[in-house]
């Protein structure tokens, strides 16, 4: 089995993140695609984030259908602000026979190193970085150099058409009344309207 885990936030999850996972997929030949929520991310402590029930539900409602995706609701379990180290160990002890990819949009590629325990993210998966909108080629390149050496094998850019959408985009949206048509599935934008989340 190759499988791909795509950590993220999902505050909400959105059309750009169902493309990269599509993408993401057919690029690298990947059996099934894990959407893994994130508890408290570190990096984004300080900030109001959505509980972790409605995210994980939201996910649900926009793979709905879709047999190749699924959601993983072990970093929501977490207590303790989880690391991509700490899922991924967690995933290759229990699916030992499984070969992970870790997804990733390229604009967090260059804060890799910075990560906890970095090298051994590296040793237990290959990352797939889909490139965002104004990333090409040429910064493909550069980014790789700016990487240890030793990573860069396990390191596969995805190119993905232009799709600027963010999750903190569309928080504000709908902050300020405004459409999320076509940007969030339907059964997501529903759901966000029966439970009132986000303004
Ligand atoms: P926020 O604005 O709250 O940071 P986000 O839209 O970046 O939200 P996250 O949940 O932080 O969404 O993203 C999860 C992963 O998906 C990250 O690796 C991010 O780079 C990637 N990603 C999100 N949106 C896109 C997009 N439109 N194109 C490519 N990658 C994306
Ligand atoms: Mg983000």
């Amino acid at each position: 089995m190759r499988v791909g885990l795509f950590g993220g936030t999902f505050d909400p999850i959105h059309t750009g993140h169902l493309v990269v996972a599509m993408l993401a997929k057919e690029a690298l030949n990947l059996d099934k695609v894990y959407f893994i929520p994130a508890g408290v991310p570190p990096h984004k402590r300080d900030k109001r984030i959505t509980e972790g029930i409605h995210r994980y539900r939201m996910v649900q409602l926009a793979i709905q259908g879709y047999d190749e995706y699924e959601v993983l609701d072990w970093e929501l379990k977490q207590n303790q602000p989880s690391y991509t180290v700490d899922t991924l160990s967690w995933y290759c002890r229990t699916h030992p026979s499984h070969d992970p990819f870790f997804i990733m949009g390229a604009d967090m590629l260059l804060d890799l190193p910075n990560w906890q325990k970095a090298d051994r993210v590296i040793e237990l998966t290959d990352i797939i970085a889909v490139t965002r909108p104004g990333f090409n080629q040429a910064m493909s390149e550069q980014y790789l150099r700016l990487l240890p050496a030793s990573w860069r094998k396990h390191i596969h850019f995805v190119d993905m058409p232009g799709l600027e959408i963010s999750s903190t985009w569309l928080r504000e949206r709908l902050d300020q009344g405004l459409s999320v048509a076509h940007l969030v599935p339907d059964r997501v934008i529903c759901y966000i309207k029966e439970n009132r989340l986000y303004g």
